[in-house]
């Protein structure tokens, strides 16, 4: 087993650049353990502290970045990720202004308290208390790197990843990325111990954590990114300014995928997807809006496509 580099959370960004300076340079397979604060930087300490409390350097802040050798403009990265463990207690914080209830709620924040791999809610119903125990479902909020053109704050999501918020960025998943910078300039934060399709009041239970991944650079392939493997799919992600705009890149990058590596062509492919492919929605409250296509992964083991 090849040793372990741990990522300390002193050094965070909030901004997805090519000019930041690399917290460590790592080879590729090796487990690199991201230690990541809050979306909100860890500043709201008690149910008394407020979203508006938390300033902008608080905001989605991601470990990192590290500059994985090797890893050079228009190379993929895939990224593995081998384990997401949790703090002991996350929260939930609704903004007036935020979200797709933004004119219907106050300024509040709740602890969510994890115990024996459960997420424990109680809220207040007109016949008493409700109590909720959810399986928690372990997700990276913001993973990413170094973007093509102008950096990029940590509260967008893109084509270098960021805050894609997606519910599938998993224990066990492969996400593909595209190079743009020397070193790719990698960074993770923003975990989830359960987020809904959407996050649609703005949070998902926003945790503290460690995120373990381990890189590999893939030399001269051109796929439409960022693609996600995932449990028993293949999806396409993409981010754009409105959630029709996102769901349609998310499909014609499908689309694009399915031409391009198992040779169909153009109306079979878009055929195949409209009764495999499952258009899902990420998130919809960010500064850019996520989708994904979903296609089962027997389509392409049934080709003999293996993924790189
Ligand atoms: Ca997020
Ligand atoms: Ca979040």
């Amino acid at each position: 087993m090849p040793e372990t580099i741990r990522i300390n959370s002193v050094t965070r960004v909030v901004v997805m650049s090519q000019d930041n300076p690399p917290a460590a340079y790592v080879p590729q397979g090796v487990p690199v353990v991201f230690e990541t604060l809050d979306a909100f930087g860890n500043a709201l300490r008690s149910e008394d502290d407020l979203f508006s409390s938390a300033g902008p350097d608080c905001v989605n802040p991601a470990t990192g970045p590290v500059f994985i050798e090797d890893a050079e403009p228009g190379d993929m990265l895939r990224v593995d990720i081998l384990d997401i463990q949790l703090a002991e207690r996350g929260l939930i914080a609704t903004m007036p202004g935020l979200g797709e209830m933004g004119d219907r709620v106050v300024e509040r924040t709740r602890f969510v308290p994890i115990e024996k791999g459960k997420a424990c809610f109680e809220w207040q119903t007109a016949s008493g208390v409700l109590r909720r125990e959810l399986p928690i479902r372990p997700m990276i909020g913001v993973i990413g790197v170094a973007p093509a053109g102008e950096a990029e704050l940590t509260d967008f999501p893109g084509r270098h990843g960021g805050n894609m918020d997606c519910a599938r960025v998993a224990a066990g998943a492969a996400l593909y990325l595209p190079v743009a910078a020397p070193g790719a300039l990698f960074a993770a934060g923003d975990v989830h111990a359960l987020m809904g399709d959407g996050e649609v009041a703005i949070c998902g239970v926003e945790m503290a954590g460690e995120v373990t991944v381990s890189f590999t650079v893939i030399k001269a392939k051109k796929w439409p990114l960022p693609l996600l493997v995932e449990g028993e799919h293949l999806m396409t992600l993409a981010s754009e300014d409105s959630l029709d705009a996102a769901a349609t890149a998310a499909t014609r990058n499908m689309h694009e995928f399915l031409a391009q590596e198992l040779g169909m062509d153009q109306t079979a492919a878009a055929m195949l997807l409209s009764v495999e492919g499952d258009l899902r929605t990420c998130q919809v409250v960010n500064p850019r809006k996520t989708a994904r296509m979903e296609l089962p992964l027997a389509v392409l083991r049934e080709c003999g496509y293996e993924l790189p």
